[in-house]
């Protein structure tokens, strides 16, 4: 089932929750002049417009990455915010960058990135986009398992499934389990909702009695519509970078 669209949602409180952890650790981990892989289970197009009809329709980026901007909630030198400027410098002031366009801000010629994504259209919008990295369109925990560890052996991978339906929680630990043991020094990040039902927390608790010492950020805020379930945003990071838990 690939029902989901991210462009209804891009720039919403999740993605900037989401978002600001990614810029935080990239630019860390960039910051030493070994190399590093960046992989992406779920990948989207990579590149969203705030004022598309999409966005309106929902309004979703007005209560999250637009008021923040509003509000100065991301302090001057967030590297988020680095991101999203160099990003508006090229693509437009209207323009938002899904996870591909922000590890590219961050990412080095010396950097490797494979970037997964099954829907047709979004996968062909990604390819378009996103020429520093090689895209895959094949199910990303596939290619995540096919890849791992990678070369350069360093490195991140970010999955944000979009839990269309109630197995995917179930299936992310055993999935994470398999990926971690292949490469143990990778840095795993897990997006996941907060949902007024509870769905997530049978995986929240088994990720978290495997690995103990992983790093866990979650944000509350008001659902998007009246009725919506996701009343939050969570990321959980395995061998989380230096320094990420303190942003958190
Ligand atoms: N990570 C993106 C970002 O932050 O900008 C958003 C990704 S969106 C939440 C999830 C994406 O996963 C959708 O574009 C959907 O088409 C894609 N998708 C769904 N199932 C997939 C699968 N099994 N393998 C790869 N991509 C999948």
């Amino acid at each position: 089932m690939l029902s989901y669209q991210h462009a209804y949602h891009a720039g919403n409180m999740a993605d900037l929750h989401k978002h600001s952890l990614l810029a935080v650790a990239l630019d860390y981990m960039t910051r030493k002049d070994k190399p590093m892989s960046y992989l992406e289970t779920h990948a989207g197009r990579g590149l969203y417009r705030l004022d598309g009809d999409e966005a309106r329709k929902t309004g979703e980026a007005q209560m999250g990455i637009l008021r923040a901007e509003t509000e100065d909630w991301l302090h001057r030198d967030h590297p988020l915010g680095k991101a999203i400027s160099a990003i508006r410098a090229t693509h437009g002031p209207a323009a938002y960058p899904g996870s591909p366009l922000i590890a590219a801000h961050f990412l080095r010629p010396q950097d490797r990135a494979h970037l997964a994504e099954l829907h047709p259209a979004e996968h062909a919008a990604l390819a378009e986009t996103a020429g520093f990295a090689t895209v895959h369109r094949q199910d990303g925990f596939q290619m995540a398992l096919a890849i791992c560890p990678p070369s350069p052996r360093r490195g991140m991978l970010l999955i944000d499934p979009s839990y269309e339906v109630k197995a995917d929680y179930a299936a992310v630990p055993r999935q994470i389990g398999q990926i971690a043991r292949k490469w143990n020094i990778g840095v795993i990040a897990l997006w996941y909702p907060l949902l007024t039902d509870s769905r997530h927390t049978g995986m929240l608790t088994e990720l978290t009695q495997t690995y103990p010492h992983a790093l866990r950020s979650e944000v509350r805020f008001p659902p998007a519509r009246a009725g919506h379930s996701m009343v939050g945003s969570g990321m959980w990071v395995l061998n989380a970078p230096y320094g990420l838990a303190d942003e958190a």
